[in-house]
């Protein structure tokens, strides 16, 4: 199969992106204040954040109990849908993985049991410089040049064929097969799982925005009863 990509204005997606997720998070973020209002203790009158036991605990147990399991819910179905698309073979995931862990580092985390890591350098090397990745997905590298501020570490897998097919296919370690596992990755158009994350784009940003504010309730709530 011909290794082609479609190219798209990345940078303009992801900015697209980044629109829709603060409104998703403001919404979210209204609904929870919403539920927690609503277990306020009765005769309580302070601020969430004073001291109040029975009013946290609440909180918390409805966290863990409704949203916590609504969200994984959620996720489970994302990733049960996911099971109707198919990997196209275009093999650009197979020619340009990114980390923001340098070959040094991951080997080092490797070292000390992290099985992402290991099985991540078990499949990937890293490209001599960043000018070869870019030949494979220039818009891509366009788009993290303008907007992650930290360095990015570029790889690929040298079991790929002259014609972009994989040489183990049948035998291809769990990462591949997994790939992608996480609707909010970049793909390219050209990956037969990028209708899949179109789809589920809108629930899959709800479910992290919910993440994101029940994580900075749990915190809060922790440094008070710290005080
Ligand atoms: S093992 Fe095969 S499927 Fe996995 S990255 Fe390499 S070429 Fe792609
Ligand atoms: S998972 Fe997507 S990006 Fe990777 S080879 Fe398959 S179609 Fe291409």
């Amino acid at each position: 199969m011909c290794y082609n990509v479609v190219m798209n204005d990345l940078s303009a997606n992801l900015n697209t992106l980044r629109k829709k997720y603060r409104e998703i998070f403001q919404k979210s973020a209204e609904e929870i204040s919403k539920r927690i209002e609503e277990l306020r203790p009765a005769g309580f009158e302070g601020d969430f954040l004073d001291d109040c036991k029975e009013w946290h605990n609440a909180v918390l147990k409805m966290f863990d109990e409704d949203i916590a399991r609504d969200i994984y819910i959620k996720w489970q179905e994302i990733l049960a849908y996911r099971k109707m698309f198919h990997c196209k073979r275009c093999a650009t995931c197979c020619n340009l993985a990114c980390s923001e862990f340098s070959p040094e580092q991951l080997k080092s985390k490797a070292q000390n049991g992290d099985n992402f890591a290991t099985q991540f350098l078990s499949v990937f090397v890293p490209y001599e410089s960043k000018e070869d990745a870019r030949k494979i997905y220039p818009e891509y590298i366009k788009m993290l040049e303008e907007n992650k501020e930290d360095e990015v570490y570029f790889y690929h897998c040298p079991k790929l064929s002259d014609c972009k097919l994989c040489t183990d296919y049948e035998n291809r370690p769990q990462i591949c097969r997994d790939f992608p596992d996480n609707p909010l990755s970049i793909l390219p158009e050209s990956c037969g799982y990028y209708e899949w994350k179109q789809e589920v784009e809108p629930v899959a940003l709800l479910c992290h925005s919910m993440m994101e504010i029940i994580e900075f309730y749990k915190e809060k709530i922790c440094t008070s009863s710290q005080d």
